[in-house]
């Protein structure tokens, strides 16, 4: 989805005055990104219709950038059509909470049972409890143990010879007895909806009264996501979607369709294989994102997970005020390499999902650590006010970090510049992002 539209908007964004023929253009290229990306037809020509309407209307045509009026046309929408809101777990007013898994086969129920414990438990400190309710799948009750072992989170089972409806009983007693205040029941897939599973799922339903019932599915599916959502929310009554595997998802056409398709919330997304690979989901940043225009407030948040949460607001404040130095600078290295895979914090940046190639980044860690050896090399007072780095300075830093004086240039002007562009993405202002990573 991202390239046709980050495409259509670049070409947007270089305008001036637009007419109706350019945004009927535009409206044909937004039409192919999201047929593209796979998202639901009719659903997409609502969109495409709504988008239009404001789009052609006189508070756009007549404003001073009626591009960037048409882009934020473009992207509130989109979040609309993902729900507008955030939407957030319930919890029953009664402990414990029951929440309960379903899906087809391969979805993702089982990890993100664990996932969605081991959330709850860091964010709301929560003490779950899960039970493995699925007797089918060779191995299912096994692999929800291990997780448990994993996390330290104790799993509820009896093995493969009783009923599903009965494990689901005793384990939610057994939670109660032991004051667990919340309970993941993970249930069987399928590889196709059937009667014979939903049948059973209903029967858990009644016994377990979940206040949850997460729809797990898998965003690489499409649109295809969407109609199993569908079925589910008709048989079960669904109260919420979970989206994983938008790791590898990039088209959208999942996250784009459910909503519009079932009238239900997606809760939460996966993003990874790992225990910790579990995000709310925040339609509006998914728009943002959807759009190229990077992820900068998740990117943060991610940061604020793994490090001190006062640390991540005085920098993003200081992004905000242009007042973020070499000290910031270093701080922030540090904890990107310790926040996991590089490649995953790069792409919520803003511009990277779109960029030829995160080798032409140089932010390897090798890069990284030469970066640091310069920064090390400078004063405090220099860290402090980069304003103050003259050729002299410079070439002492040079000499002192033993880089090549035009490594250090280029480092001093890449940190100038992504300071410029952190700053206005902080602000919302979207203008002149195309040149941010030299593309
Ligand atoms: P279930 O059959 O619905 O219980 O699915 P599982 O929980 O067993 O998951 C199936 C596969 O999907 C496993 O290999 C998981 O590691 C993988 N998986 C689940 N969620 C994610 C995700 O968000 N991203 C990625 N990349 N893989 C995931
Ligand atoms: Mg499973």
């Amino acid at each position: 989805l991202s390239e046709r539209l980050q495409n259509a908007m670049a070409k947007m964004r270089r305008k001036g005055k637009v007419s109706e023929t350019d945004v009927k253009e535009m409206m044909r290229e937004v039409r192919l990104a999201l047929l593209e990306a796979d998202v639901n037809f009719k659903v997409v020509k609502d969109f495409v219709k709504t988008v239009s309407d404001r789009a052609v209307g006189a508070e756009v045509l007549e404003s001073l950038s009626p591009s960037q009026q048409i882009i934020k046309i473009v992207s509130e929408e989109l979040t609309e059509l993902m729900g507008g809101e955030q939407s957030t777990i319930q919890m029953a007013p009664k402990a414990p909470t029951v929440v309960m898994m379903v899906g087809l086969q391969g979805a993702g129920k089982t990890t993100t049972a664990g996932k969605l414990a081991n959330h709850l438990r860091k964010t709301q400190n929560k003490r779950p409890m899960m039970i493995a309710a699925d007797i089918y799948r060779p191995a299912a009750i096994q692999q929800l143990e291990t997780l448990g072992e994993q996390l330290d989170i104790p799993v509820f089972s009896m093995g493969d010879q009783v009923s599903p409806v009965e494990i689901a009983k005793q384990g939610i007693q057994k939670a109660k007895d032991e004051h667990r205040d919340f309970v993941i029941i993970d249930t069987a897939g399928r590889l196709q909806i059937d009667e014979t599973l939903m049948a059973e799922l209903s029967d858990i339903k009644s016994v377990a009264n979940p206040t949850e019932i997460f729809l797990v599915v898998d965003a690489m599916t499409g649109q295809e996501a969407a109609n199993v959502a569908a079925s589910f929310n008709e048989q079960l009554n669904i109260t919420g979607v979970i989206l994983t595997k938008l790791d590898g998802d990039t088209r959208g056409g999942a996250a784009l369709s459910i909503r519009s398709v079932t009238g239900k919330p997606i809760k939460f997304v996966g993003q990874g294989e790992k225990l910790d690979a579990l995000e709310p989901f925040y339609p509006d940043r998914m728009a943002n994102r959807i759009l190229g225009m990077g992820d900068m407030l998740s990117l943060i948040e991610k940061a604020q997970e793994d490090f001190d949460e006062k640390k991540t607001e005085e920098m993003a404040k200081k992004i905000k005020e242009n007042s973020f130095d070499f000290n910031d600078f270093i701080e922030q290295m540090d904890q990107v390499s310790n926040m996991g895979p590089l490649e995953d914090i790069l792409k919520m940046i803003p511009g990277m999902s779109n960029a030829p190639g995160l080798e032409n980044l140089q932010l390897d860690p090798k890069d990284m650590a030469r970066m640091k050896a310069i920064v090390l090399s400078m004063t405090p007072k220099e860290r402090e006010n980069p304003d103050l780095l003259s050729q002299s300075r410079r070439r002492r830093i040079a000499r002192g970090s033993g880089r090549p004086i035009a490594e250090v240039n280029r480092m001093i002007k890449q940190f100038n510049e992504s300071k410029k562009m952190m700053s206005k993405m902080s602000k919302g202002n979207f203008d002149g992002m195309d040149g941010m990573f030299g593309q």
